[in-house]
């Protein structure tokens, strides 16, 4: 079989260990996931109504259109009903929009390190890869703009970039769309958006109107906490929505993610708690982080990556014997940090236990 030459070089996603696996593993009753940036908080209880209720008739096919959660979403943020696209999660829309604008001879630029599902994608499609090193953490724009060729067909932004949290402010978004030449897509990745809390954000839909090469991606997954059901959009100008929609595949959101999601969307009430809660958690993990003389990177999301004396690796294996599972950023192209999602309060108090121990004995080591 010939596949392309590209998939020589590739491999398929690692997922992060499964809670019962682990749970098998060391004996654990209870196990703490704080790998992957899903909702501690679960998500709507309004949304398990919905699908115990409406959810039937699955012998149908769902409606490709996604009429009732395009109407809730374009509505809301004030966008014409066909400027959006929906996907299997905004990495399926990802997927899309390298189908449509990467080939053989073209290339595509991105900070790294950043989501890897951009560089992935970009390589099946057979274009070059232009990785521009993150400063601190924060997208070095000015490098991304000076490596734009005549062949440079899509950049990637994400705002707030995982996996280091920081954002790209107003100004800096404004003047680098500004400079981009209008035939290549920018698009901006705003998985976390509900989380940031500064007063410098950009508002990147307002753009929209002004620069129709901008694509805006947000996702269930995150603090909607639908994960497990594979909701994503983007929001961008009509005509470039018009390619994507003909690239997607028919029936890519099921029924019951349709449903879940826009009874979760309609439930901005959960949003809020689950954004102070969260804000609320992570203040405090923070002034831990400062006590225990620990740097970590600016972050507007519900994760922070912490930067570590030793290899991620370490506090990595050391917390899984707890019981609570991590990211070591030796993985996520960070060595010696781990990134870690912002828990529930007693999880995160009892977490810090461990890494107060953990950071003793090494200490202790050093010291022999
Ligand atoms: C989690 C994540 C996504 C993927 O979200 P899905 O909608 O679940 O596919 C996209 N971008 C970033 C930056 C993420 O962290």
């Amino acid at each position: 079989m010939k596949h392309k030459q590209v998939f020589n070089q590739m491999s398929p996603y690692k997922p992060g260990k499964q809670v019962e696996e682990v749970k098998k593993e060391l004996g654990l009753d209870r196990i703490v996931k704080l790998a992957s940036n899903e909702n501690p908080f679960g998500y709507s209880e309004k949304v398990d109504q919905v699908v115990t209720e409406s959810a039937n008739h699955f012998e149908i096919y769902p409606d490709g259109y996604a009429t009732v959660l395009r109407d809730v979403i374009s509505t809301d943020l004030a966008v014409d009903f066909d400027q959006l696209v929906f996907g299997c999660g905004s990495d399926e829309v990802i997927d899309i929009i390298c189908r449509v604008y990467l080939e053989k001879g073209t290339n595509t630029i991105m900070a790294t390190p950043t989501f890897p599902q951009y560089k992935h994608n970009a390589l099946i499609q057979g274009a070059d890869i232009k990785e521009v090193p993150l400063l601190n953490g924060y997208h070095d724009l000015q490098g991304m703009l000076d490596v734009i060729d005549d062949d440079t067909r899509v950049i990637w932004l994400c705002s707030p970039n995982n996996p280091t949290g920081c954002i790209i402010n107003q100004p800096s978004l404004e003047r680098f769309l500004e400079v981009v030449p209008e035939d290549i897509i920018v698009v901006m990745d705003e998985a976390y958006y509900e989380y940031i809390n500064r007063d410098d954000a950009p508002d990147s839909l307002s753009y929209i109107n002004t620069y129709p090469n901008l694509v805006v991606l947000r996702t269930f997954s995150k603090a909607y906490g639908l994960a497990g059901l594979r909701v994503g959009f983007g929001v961008c100008d009509l005509a470039v929505a018009n390619v994507l929609n003909i690239a997607r595949g028919p029936f890519n959101t099921t029924k019951l993610a349709q449903f879940a999601a826009t009874e979760a969307y309609r439930d901005q009430e959960f949003i809020k708690r689950t954004v102070s809660e969260t804000i609320k958690n992570k203040q405090t993990f923070i002034q831990f982080l400062d006590e225990m003389e620990l740097d970590y990177y600016d972050s507007e999301t519900n994760f922070v990556l912490v930067k570590l004396p030793v290899s991620g690796d370490e506090l990595f294996d050391y917390l899984l014997s707890k019981g609570f599972i991590i990211r070591s950023g030796e993985a996520l192209g960070i060595p010696n940090s781990v990134r870690i999602t912002i828990g529930e309060k007693t999880d995160m108090d009892m977490m810090q236990q461990h890494i107060r121990t953990f950071l003793g004995t090494i200490a202790k080591e050093e010291g022999e």
